[in-house]
């Protein structure tokens, strides 16, 4: 399907749009993917739009292009809207803890690509003197390996997803989406989420599985769910995988991390 146009080339390294430049080879603008020149075509015909000068094979030229814009756009603002920062645990009856809510940042500065360790985020913004990796989403999404690194570097990154994005949106519209847009960001590391975290497993307790005939058994239950001869015990699949404070479960269920004991104190404190 040939809907999607070309709408940006790139004239002294900057993403511009066809309507501000002339038309034809004058536009001196190059392939924001391969760096061969271009044409602009503002004729009366088609939409105005970018093409290659002579044959040209260049495929990833609309994506290359919405991600230098979608690049602009940040480096262009004073904010970003950023997402609730949650603490979530691995098992299901364990309550979500929310750190921060959804809200607008003030930037303090933003750079395009540097190299921070072995990475290149795509721009690394200051806001409340804490640097913030963003990660943009056209084609290639952040990767288990550099998720890692950014967790050994210890940096807060958020990744825009833009991969279901009309290609084509003027700079507008990517703005609104790299700024204001919510639903397509999601923090691939979140410093303050890490901390808390930690604190929080930190206060569990482990406890170890008994097997028991056919049951497994944490002792010591600070519900007191079972009673067996003046000891309280949980069963894990009974009890421990349908409590709130159970905050993790080690593989087999052979050990939970329980932080019954804390609403234990917080009840005898009434
Ligand atoms: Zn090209």
């Amino acid at each position: 399907m040939d809907t999607q146009l070309l709408k940006y080339g790139l004239r002294n390294d900057q993403p511009t749009h066809i309507s501000e430049v002339p038309s034809g080879l004058k536009c001196n603008c190059k392939c924001p993917h391969c760096g061969s020149p271009l044409v602009a075509r503002k004729g009366m015909q088609r939409e105005h739009h970018f093409a290659h000068h002579g044959p040209s094979s260049c495929k990833h030229a609309i994506e290359t292009a919405l991600h230098l814009v979608a690049k602009q756009a940040l480096e262009k603002s004073s904010v970003i809207k950023l997402p609730a920062v949650l603490v979530t645990f691995s098992t299901y009856y364990a309550a979500t803890i929310q750190i921060a809510p959804e809200s607008m940042y003030q930037i303090d500065s933003i750079r395009l690509e540097k190299r921070v360790g072995d990475i290149v985020p795509d721009l690394i913004a200051t806001i409340q003197n804490r640097e913030l990796f963003i990660e943009i989403f056209v084609t290639h999404q952040v990767d288990e390996k550099k998720r890692n690194k950014i967790t050994k570097l210890g940096i807060s990154a958020i990744e825009i997803d833009l991969s279901n994005a009309p290609r084509d949106l003027d700079f507008d519209s990517v703005s609104e989406l790299v700024v204001n847009g919510i639903k397509n960001k999601r923090w691939i590391y979140n410093v303050k989420k890490e901390k808390e975290y930690k604190k929080i497993m930190s206060q569990t307790i482990r406890k170890h599985s008994i097997t028991r005939g056919l049951a497994s058994h944490v002792d010591l239950c600070p519900k007191s769910i079972r009673v067996w001869q003046g000891q309280p015990y949980a069963n894990i699949i009974d009890d421990c995988l349908y409590c709130e404070h159970c905050l993790n479960m080690g593989y087999n269920m052979s050990y939970v991390d329980c932080n019954g004991h804390l609403e234990k104190q917080t009840n005898s404190e009434l």
